[in-house]
């Protein structure tokens, strides 16, 4: 129970890698808010956990809405009392090729990581700046935060960027006693990567298990899915590291797909 008292409020966490970090914080004895766009899973998840014994709600929450992200979080430090950790990590995927990107796509990619994390951070800043209490601030990156792959120019550019966000909020933070972190996972079979397998078959002419084998898990040492397992425990160690040592810095978590 390393996390008792701490409350997490973790964004896109009705469903997949966010489902899966909130309910390790929680297992560990935070508090935490399954923040999301969709209410209702968010409602089931938050259930779930509270079956458990364990404390937690659900928030209804669009991250590139800025006032549902200062109100629910806000409410977030009404109901549970603060914000200590938290993990900016709902995301989507678009797949085009640049030259026929829909520029409405673009933006939306870019919105919902980048506006997301921007916003999310901002709004938690403002309650763990006060009397410098501090606070970790870990952002879902991925492989693509340091590789490129065809089709995903938005979402690779958005990863990119989170690094540089990270480091910024690193020397920003430090002084208020708030640290980031950018856990950066390979393939973790969501349904944001079901969706991609046939998408991608098809944009690329191979069939869907060349899609897993070749284009998904090619470069890794074991030719497995990162499991959400994987995620959740990297970020559960960087939310109870007792120092600053690793702040500004991304955790690569792909079965050596990428390796620093
Ligand atoms: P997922 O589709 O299972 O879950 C994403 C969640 O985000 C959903 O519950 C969705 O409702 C929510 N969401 C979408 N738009 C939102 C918005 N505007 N505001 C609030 N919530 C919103 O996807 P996942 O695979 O669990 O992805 C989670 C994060 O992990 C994303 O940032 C993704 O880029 C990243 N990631 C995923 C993989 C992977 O292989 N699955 C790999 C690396 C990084």
């Amino acid at each position: 129970m390393q996390l008792h008292g701490k409350v997490a409020l973790v964004t896109g966490a009705a469903s997949g890698i966010g489902k899966e970090i909130a309910s390790t914080l929680a297992a560990s004895g935070a508090a935490v808010a399954i923040a999301d766009i969709n209410l209702q899973a968010a409602q089931a998840a938050a259930e779930e956990l509270k079956i458990k014994g364990c404390q937690a709600m659900a928030l209804d929450f669009d991250v590139t809405d800025e006032a549902a992200v200062e109100q629910g979080t806000q409410l977030v430090v009404n109901t549970l009392g603060s914000v200590d950790i938290l993990v900016s990590n709902a995301g989507i995927q678009i797949v085009s090729p640049i030259d026929q990107f829909a520029y409405a796509d673009w933006r939306k990619v870019l919105s919902i990581h980048l506006d997301g994390a921007f916003l999310t951070t901002k709004a938690a800043l403002r309650h763990m700046y006060r009397n410098d209490r501090g606070g970790i601030v870990i952002y879902t990156g991925s492989v693509h935060s340091h590789e490129a792959s065809p089709l995903k120019s938005a979402y690779v550019a958005a990863k990119h960027g989170l690094l540089g966000l990270a480091k910024v909020l690193a020397k920003e933070g430090a002084p208020h006693n708030v640290r980031s972190h950018v856990v950066c996972p390979g393939f973790v079979r969501t349904p944001l990567v079901e969706k991609q397998i046939p998408e991608q078959a098809r944009e690329l002419g191979i069939s869907e298990e060349e899609v897993i084998k070749k284009v998904m898990l090619g470069q890794t040492v074991d030719g497995e899915f990162t499991t959400l397992q994987d995620v959740a425990q990297t970020v559960l160690f960087l939310a109870t590291f007792p120092t600053a040592a690793f702040t500004g810095q991304s955790f690569v978590v792909s079965h050596g797909w990428h390796m620093q």
